[in-house]
């Protein structure tokens, strides 16, 4: 059951000025919408809130509902909306593409295709030259997996506890969360300990998780593996960065069995972390393959893998298609991305305002009990609630009932985690500190309520 609510003595606080004026709607209402999608869309019980939200436009960092209310958009549709919602430059480049030419494949020469493969692989340190476009992170981790296989020769993947790499039948065997998992199966696949600092066995200790990747070589293969997958900071997974100094260590151990390593950057790409414009480079490694998709395209169906020219070779004897991947409207409309995150220095504004909100979080931390833990960096942040901090006993229903009073505050923020106990701060990348504060004083509201 809910626990029981107070109101807080205070007035709520009020949300940031913004400058922009929502088209009036005249489309159905969020009643009739979800009737219909109860009857004719699959997977209709996924929804976020006891009364689901219609979210009919969205500018930058906010998003509105069918009666023009304001939301301060703090999980940028699952990650995806880097830039922020309809972001001019994004739009008029793919407008302007449609208009032009909407598709080729890849069997005829097409500028924006090859400028955009450039544009992305002058982003990517070492030798991580070649792209392969895909329309999405499952086909991406799907693609890099094949890869890996070729490459090495081997069907062994090691994959990590808590990991979530996508829902085809191939990347839910590298999912690592019970949620997601179906009896399908998943041969060749082991997931090892989770090197969460918080609920991790081993707390932060790299060495320690490290070693059970060896263990886990040793004895659950013969000694040889294809590859090895990890998010550098679990978005799914409820916003976990891994050990500091785990992914050198595993590298390490996974190349001397002949596999290769693979960054899933889904989530944690393109300056998201503030520090660097990969997640991976917090770590200081630098992976043989790494997957994208969300963020790359700011809410185009957009995907892509990058790799060395010697692990793209092995695909070059057979053909490796996909109809859409690399389609002109995407590929200037990722194009367009990656120039917005130059021109407007997102990368060192997500660790200015990261760093301004995890400060603010952890004085909440002090003030209210049930926040457990604090992570992340940037704008890829976690806050983890808790009934009882020694046992970090997963606050559920507590997450649940401020999730709804956050919403009533005109704040979206993502639920994650084995136990859903997790909010997760993703939002569009332009995200002021104004907005921060906004969220943290909303936070502080809700749970002086609980
Ligand atoms: N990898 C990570 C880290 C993700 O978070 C997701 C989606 O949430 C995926 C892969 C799968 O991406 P998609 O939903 O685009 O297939």
């Amino acid at each position: 059951a809910a626990p029981a609510e107070k109101v807080p003595a205070r007035s709520p606080p009020v949300m940031p000025p913004f400058e922009h004026r929502p088209r009036p709607y005249a489309g159905w209402s969020g009643d009739e919408i979800l009737a219909k999608r109860k009857q004719f869309l699959g997977s209709s019980v996924f929804y976020y809130y006891q009364k689901p939200l219609n979210i009919v436009e969205g500018k930058m960092q906010y998003l509105y509902d069918e009666n023009g209310k304001r939301y301060l958009d703090c999980f940028g549709g699952i990650v995806t909306v880097s830039c922020g919602h309809c972001h001019p430059d994004i739009v008029n480049a793919v407008v302007e593409q449609t208009k032009l030419l909407q598709h080729t494949t890849t069997i005829y020469l097409n500028q924006p295709i090859v400028e955009f493969a450039e544009a992305l692989a002058s982003k990517m340190p070492g030798n991580l030259k070649v792209v392969y476009f895909v329309n999405s992170g499952t086909e991406a981790n799907e693609l890099a997996m094949l890869m890996a296989r070729l490459y090495s020769g081997n069907l062994n993947m090691i994959a990590l506890r808590n990991a979530y790499h996508g829902g085809s039948a191939g990347t839910i065997g590298l999912t690592g969360l019970q949620t997601w998992k179906y009896p399908i199966p998943q041969g060749e696949i082991h997931h090892v300990m989770n090197p969460d600092p918080y609920r991790g066995t081993f707390g932060s200790d790299a060495v320690a998780y490290a070693k059970e990747v060896e263990e886990q070589i040793n004895y659950g293969t013969s000694g040889r593996v294809a590859g090895f997958i990890a998010e550098t900071f679990q978005g799914v997974g409820g916003a976990v960065e891994l050990a500091p100094g785990y992914l050198k260590l595993a590298y390490d151990t996974v190349r001397k069995a002949g596999g290769v390593c693979i960054a899933d950057e889904v989530q944690s790409g393109f300056g998201r972390t503030g520090s660097h414009y990969w997640g991976f480079q917090t770590q200081d490694v630098i992976p043989d393959i790494v997957t994208m998709a969300k963020g790359i395209g700011n809410g185009l169906p957009l995907g892509a893998v990058v790799t060395t020219p010697e692990i793209a070779n092995v695909l070059a004897q057979k053909i490796q298609f996909n109809t859409f991947g690399g389609n002109p409207v995407c590929s200037v409309g990722g194009l367009a991305v990656l120039k917005v995150l130059d021109k407007e220095k997102r990368q060192a504004h997500c660790a200015d305002v990261g760093s301004h909100l995890v400060n603010r979080l952890k004085e909440l931390q002090q003030k209210h009990e049930i926040i457990g833990d604090v992570r992340g960096r940037g704008l890829m942040l976690g806050v983890e609630l808790v009934t009882d901090r020694k046992e970090k006993t997963p606050a559920k229903a507590e997450t649940n009932l401020l999730f709804e009073k956050l919403k009533d505050l005109n704040i979206l923020v993502g639920k994650g985690g084995l136990h859903g106990n997790v909010f997760r701060i993703k939002p569009p990348m332009c995200f002021t500190r104004d907005d921060a504060d906004y969220l943290v004083d909303a936070m502080d509201y809700a749970m002086s309520g609980l």
